[in-house]
């Protein structure tokens, strides 16, 4: 470790092994006399280098590893860390990454506390700790740099600024774009409105398990609950749907769901209402609807370990009531996006609700988060979308 160097020393029993790149303040024997949000070495109780991260005394998660190598946290290694990124989205193609789509995903891009995605002509950068936001404009630039001079768009969550102690950033940071984008997804049109919205506007991370429901709609009533802007319910009513109903309790994302099917020309097909899916699912029971293909896609319910029991008890809620209004030959395609839900645990309440509903499914697949959030064997936390793809018989 090179001398007078900010440096984080672990304590003894915390250093064994390490290979997870979140530093918990528990974890921390002693810390040298550091800027908030700058680069420190992080050493083990013998002194020895284990890696190199930015740090933060505030929140309990006060360190996350950028580095493993004994080599400086500067913008060169943060400019390398985008290239990869980009070149493992890119696949070889000459013209680049997808048009949409996840371009960096934090700790599985070696790069904690940053998300890029890219809709159309512009990026979106998200910053979740104080050291990536002390860091953005050196990313920006990297960014134009690796991606044509596109301009680069700051959208930064409240709750993350909050618990980090940074100023919140949304707008423009790097030249300037449309205010509203519209985006492709497999023929699927979307406009978004930068700066608005969850995530950085869409969830990119369901794509794949929204085309997939392109291929089981025709000629089928389709309830697409939790729908946010729509997404699945584009995509069923493109395939050929004969009808989708689309619940969602934010009246922001109604109204986007509703100019996202007009944009498509769909609207005639849809019903799109703003209620509480655990009382409409029970509504529509009583009422006697079927559908032939449900989607459910609910906000993660355990947000943290002691959450679990509740949220395994609202999981099964919807899918049993899922289940019973599911015709027979029909499609469920069910989420959990809670990391604390284990696939196992989330097979398990499923294969309860079943039960309860008297009815055996058939498993036609296991589904998980797109390509582009890849997960590391070392960090289990970015393994976190989990759902099934059910059918009756
Ligand atoms: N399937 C969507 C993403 C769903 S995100 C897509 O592919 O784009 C989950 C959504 O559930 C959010 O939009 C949130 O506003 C909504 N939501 C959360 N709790 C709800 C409830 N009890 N009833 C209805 N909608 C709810």
């Amino acid at each position: 470790m090179k001398r007078g160097q900010p440096a984080l020393r672990l304590k003894r029993g915390r250093d064994a092994a390490r290979n997870h790149p979140w530093i918990f303040k528990g974890d921390v024997a002693d810390v040298s006399d550091v800027e908030p949000g700058a680069a420190v070495t992080v050493v083990d109780s013998a002194g020895r280098f284990v890696g190199r991260g930015f740090y933060n005394p505030r929140p309990a998660l006060c360190c996350r590893v950028v580095t493993w190598a004994d080599e400086p946290l500067d913008s060169a290694l943060l400019e390398r860390r985008l290239r990869s990124a980009v070149a493992l989205r890119a696949r070889g193609a000459s013209d680049g990454p997808p048009a949409l789509g996840r371009l960096v995903w934090s700790e599985a891009d070696g790069l904690p506390g940053l998300v890029v995605d890219r809709y159309g002509p512009v990026l979106i950068v998200q910053c979740l700790t104080l050291g990536m936001a002390r860091v953005r404009a050196a990313i920006a630039d990297a960014l134009a740099r690796l991606l044509d001079d596109a301009p680069v768009f700051a959208a930064d969550e409240d709750a993350a600024a909050r618990l980090e102690g940074f100023e919140v950033v949304r707008g423009w940071i790097r030249g300037a774009g449309p205010e509203t984008v519209e985006v492709d997804e497999d023929g699927v049109r979307f406009a978004v409105t930068l700066g608005t919205g969850h995530k950085t506007g869409l969830y990119l991370d369901q794509r794949e398990n929204r085309v997939r429901i392109a291929g089981l709609a025709a000629g089928r009533d389709v309830l697409d609950a939790f729908c946010y802007t729509a997404g699945f319910a584009g995509h069923a009513l493109r395939g050929g749907a004969r009808r989708a109903v689309c619940i969602e309790s934010s009246p922001e994302a109604i109204t986007a769901a509703r100019r996202n099917l007009a944009l498509n020309g769909l609207a005639a097909r849809a019903e799109i209402q703003a209620v509480n899916v655990f009382d409409e699912l029970r509504r529509l029971e009583r009422a006697g609807a079927r559908f032939g293909v449900i989607v459910l896609d609910p906000p993660p319910f355990a947000r943290s370990r002691s959450a679990i029991p509740a949220a395994s008890r609202g999981y099964k809620e919807i899918n049993l009531r899922a289940l019973r209004i599911l015709e027979p030959g029909g499609h469920l395609l069910t989420f959990s996006c809670s990391h604390h839900v284990s696939d196992s645990l989330f097979e398990d309440i499923c294969r309860e609700a079943a039960a309860d509903a008297h009815l055996r499914p058939r498993v036609v697949a296991h589904l998980t988060q797109s390509p582009d959030h890849p997960v590391l064997l070392n960090v289990p936390e970015t393994h976190y979308l989990k759902g099934l793809h059910l059918q009756l018989p």
